[in-house]
């Protein structure tokens, strides 16, 4: 598909629609719609940007190309004013008290911010059913689940009741959706986009990620995202990238992992519709290696070790205090515990005793140091595999999305399906979905601050396959 903002951009300037209308038809669209994609809508904010947009436009005014241009939020952004619920009971009521870097940028480029979206509660999940308000349902098929967290997000891209969505990606919470509902999403190199006002879950792995109809609306947002932000000292400086670098393609080798493929785990149609990519790419040429790498079982255990005690640690500052709906129990240390487990999801729970057990002393070293040295290794495990191919393959997922209502039964089973997305969110590397090749699409990593090398092999796929 083209790039849905310059097409809107370009309706924009030569007057065919107004701002303000298009805005409305997407609201209604949103308030209408059935799939629980939204938990709160900006309209009364997002009518007055638009009537500023239009007042521009009607006097001659240039316009930027981001200026109109409606978007959504996942609802784990601060947006000054706005809720920001992380789809839990705890911060129901809870109004930021300022707005994230990463959509200041947006609003400072004239985009539009239309909804905060339904998710995973603090991105906890792969189903985007952890939330209190109703599972998300995916786009395609209603029956089944619209992937998590970052659910709504990745639905509201896919019916276009938004242009683009910003979603957060610690273990795959962008890319997986993305593949199950049929759209592009991309995990940036860890801190390429600052994590500022971007509610914590996994810090080390936490990103800001994009959602869209196109590579070309990726960049862009890409593009106007990123920077190093003295607010988060992670973050990292980076260099445009221009439309005109990724429209041809100079990648020779690419490569992909034998054991996910291998796997008992993996349901035969994607295996196969992968292969039958991988052919199509040794038929244009491009050598293909097959790599070694760390069974999916162990990437995810070591995934869920880290990202259960860096939840554990960040979530402690949620107790009824300073953040949170507070219930009143007989003295302080039993308010803690009442408003903790009244207000926290069973699945947010487990992750919060799981991650206190990882650190506890008796464990720590067992556990918690293990998994950081099998972190160490996968990273250093990328390094070796970039110094022979330019690209690695992999389907997004190792099966077709469940049925709703399934993975709450199985959240093991649940945890398994981020098999192959967690282990590039270890190494920080630069990953995108395209929805292609499989029925849960491909993703395409390069090594660490190669984002661009990802959207250029993005744009060859596009017509190869
Ligand atoms: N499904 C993974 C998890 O629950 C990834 C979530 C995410 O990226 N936020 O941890």
């Amino acid at each position: 598909m083209e790039s849905q903002i310059k097409k809107i951009h370009q309706q924009l300037v030569s007057k065919q629609i107004t701002c303000t209308a298009l805005v409305q038809e997407k609201l209604d669209l949103l308030k209408q719609n059935t799939y629980k994609s939204v938990n709160s809508l900006l309209d009364t904010l997002a009518l007055e940007l638009a009537a500023k947009v239009d007042a521009k436009i009607a006097k001659g005014e240039t316009i930027g190309l981001l200026e109109g241009i409606p978007f959504g939020i996942k609802d784990v952004y601060m947006l000054q004013g706005t809720y920001t619920t992380a789809s839990s009971d705890l911060l129901k009521n809870y109004k930021s008290p300022y707005t994230a870097t990463a959509i200041q940028k947006l609003l400072d480029a004239g985009a539009i911010p239309l909804v905060k979206e339904n998710c995973d509660s603090f991105g906890h999940g792969s189903s985007s059913e952890n939330t209190i308000f109703g599972a998300v349902k995916n786009a395609v098929n209603p029956e089944l689940v619209a992937g998590g967290s970052s659910g709504g997000s990745a639905v509201n891209v896919a019916k276009e009741y938004t242009v683009f969505s910003i979603g957060g990606d610690t273990g795959g919470s962008v890319r997986q959706p993305a593949g199950y509902n049929h759209i592009y999403g991309l995990k940036p190199t860890y801190g390429r986009i600052s994590r500022y006002g971007l509610m914590a879950y996994a810090s080390s792995t936490d990103c800001v990620g994009p959602l869209a109809k196109s590579v070309e609306d990726i960049r862009i947002v890409l593009n106007v995202m990123s920077g190093k932000d003295p607010k988060d000292q992670t973050s990292i400086a980076s260099t445009e990238i221009s439309e005109e670098v990724i429209a041809t393609s100079t990648i020779k080798k690419v490569g992909y992992f034998k054991n996910f493929i291998e796997s008992d785990a993996i349901d035969a149609q994607i295996k196969a519709d992968f292969l039958a990519s991988i052919e199509k790419l040794k038929a244009k040429g491009i050598e293909v290696k097959e790599l070694d790498f760390f069974k999916s079982d162990i990437l995810v255990s070591t995934y869920y070790t880290l990202a259960m005690a860096e939840t554990a640690s960040n979530l402690s500052r949620l107790d009824g205090t300073n953040y949170g709906n507070r219930i009143e129990a007989e003295n302080l240390i039993e308010t803690y515990a009442v408003t903790r487990s009244e207000n926290f999801s069973e699945e947010t729970k487990r992750r919060i005793v799981g991650g206190n057990q990882v650190l506890s002393q008796g464990f720590s070293d067992e556990i918690y140091l293990k998994g950081l040295a099998l972190r160490d290794q996968i990273s250093e495990n990328f390094s070796k595999d970039f110094e022979e191919v330019d690209i690695i393959l992999s389907p997004v997922t190792p099966s077709t999305p469940p049925k709703i209502g399934d993975s709450l039964k199985d959240p093991l089973a649940m945890y398994l399906s981020d098999a192959y997305t967690v282990g590039f969110s270890l190494g920080q590397l630069p990953t995108l979905t395209v929805p292609q090749g499989t029925s849960t699409g491909l993703q395409i990593t390069a090594a660490k601050n190669n984002d661009e090398l990802v959207l250029k092999f993005a744009n060859f796929l596009k017509e190869l396959i």
